[in-house]
């Protein structure tokens, strides 16, 4: 294999392919341990763009590492083939699992954590938050938080990849290297009706809008909060048929009152939460179609949803959560007369357990 050369001239060996994606290949580097390469197509993208743009990223205050756990595969070093600019190390991520893997509430969350409770959910969505608030007081807009760039392992840590699609300003230049990707169910309301995501922006209170969908995921046995069932027989009009409208029109049967609309039955009733957690959602997804653009800075931050779950990710004995009598994996918060738990189905449908939305029902 071909020598590639790192900015300050250091010699990296390309090791076994890892994967390819979309954009680029990812190897492993054979005297780098704990790093990896990833080499552009040569035909996705412009190349000095990309260059300004990771370099950007390596000269900003950003650790990968931090308490000895990886929180964001960060680009550590640009990789030239002769003078030719070709992509980048990162670090290597052995979380092998994405997010969704613990907010599905089946058997294959039951295979990777054999003894998941509703601590296990709690602890992801408090390390998630905490790691998009690190990047926020950084500067930084995630973007594109899409289930696939969280990556979690068994012991509780999240790692965000995928770090080339975030959104950079360089704080020098004020150059600015947009995202323009992102999955549309992640998506907040200002960026539903750009059309091409290179018309819109990605901002911090877009990614606030995204992390609260992972939370509500994570601590609502993996409910979309756009999600909801149809009470009512009135034929559905053609911007209910698209599956993201619900997110346009602010229809979170959870912290409004949606007509037509409920919460379907196997989730959990919302005041399960504690009061401080329901409110954290309520300045997220209580808006309208007209109120969204107006409401998006009030959504809860990064570094709130890190102080709101702290009380309930605290370390044993937490006072803030207690155990069902009948079934010691049923843990809820104190402030529940009965085990919520109980009260709903162990295993839901199979659609959902693939994370799949229908386009009418949740
Ligand atoms: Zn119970």
């Amino acid at each position: 294999m071909d020598d590639y050369r790192g900015k300050n001239g250091k010699i990296y060996k390309l090791g076994k392919k890892l994967g390819a994606g979309g954009e680029g290949t990812v190897y492993m580097l054979e005297n780098s341990s704990g790093h990896v390469a990833k080499i552009f197509h040569e035909s996705t993208k412009d190349a000095d763009f990309m260059r300004r743009k990771i370099e950007t990223m390596i000269s900003m205050p950003i650790r990968p590492v931090i308490d000895n756990i990886l929180r964001v595969a960060w680009p550590e070093d640009l990789l030239y083939k002769g003078s030719e600019f070709v992509g980048y190390v990162m670090p290597y991520v052995s979380a092998p699992y994405e997010i969704f893997y613990v907010y599905r509430d089946d058997s294959e969350r039951e295979k990777i954590f054999p003894k998941y409770t509703w601590k296990y959910s709690i602890q992801y969505a408090y390390n998630l938050s905490w790691v998009v608030w690190y990047l926020h007081m950084n500067g930084i807009v995630v973007g594109d938080m899409n289930m696939k760039n969280v990556r979690i392992s068994e012991n509780g840590q999240v790692v965000l990849i995928d770090c080339d699609s975030f959104d950079i300003v360089n704080p020098k230049t004020r150059e600015h290297f947009p995202c323009t990707v992102g999955l549309p169910e992640m998506l907040a309301p200002e960026l539903q009706s750009v059309g091409s995501l290179s018309n819109g922006r990605f901002t911090k209170e877009s990614d606030n809008f995204s992390l609260a969908i992972h939370i509500f995921r994570l601590l609502m046995k993996n409910a979309d909060p756009f999600g909801a069932k149809l009470i009512s027989k009135k034929k559905s009009s053609k911007s209910e048929v698209n599956a993201n409208a619900a997110i346009i029109n602010g229809e979170c049967v959870y912290v409004r009152n949606v007509p037509g609309k409920a919460a379907p039955d196997w989730v959990p009733p919302f005041d399960m939460l504690p009061e401080e957690i329901r409110n954290a959602f309520r300045k997220t997804f209580n808006y309208t179609a007209l109120t969204a653009l107006k409401k998006a800075k009030e959504r809860t931050t990064a570094e709130e949803w890190n102080r709101v779950l702290l009380g309930l990710a605290q370390k044993e004995p937490n006072r803030n959560l207690t155990v069902c009598s009948k079934n010691k994996k049923h843990i809820y918060p104190v402030h529940n007369t009965k085990c919520p738990w109980c009260g709903t189905a162990t295993l839901h449908d199979a659609r959902l357990a693939k994370g799949l939305r229908g386009l009418l029902g949740y």
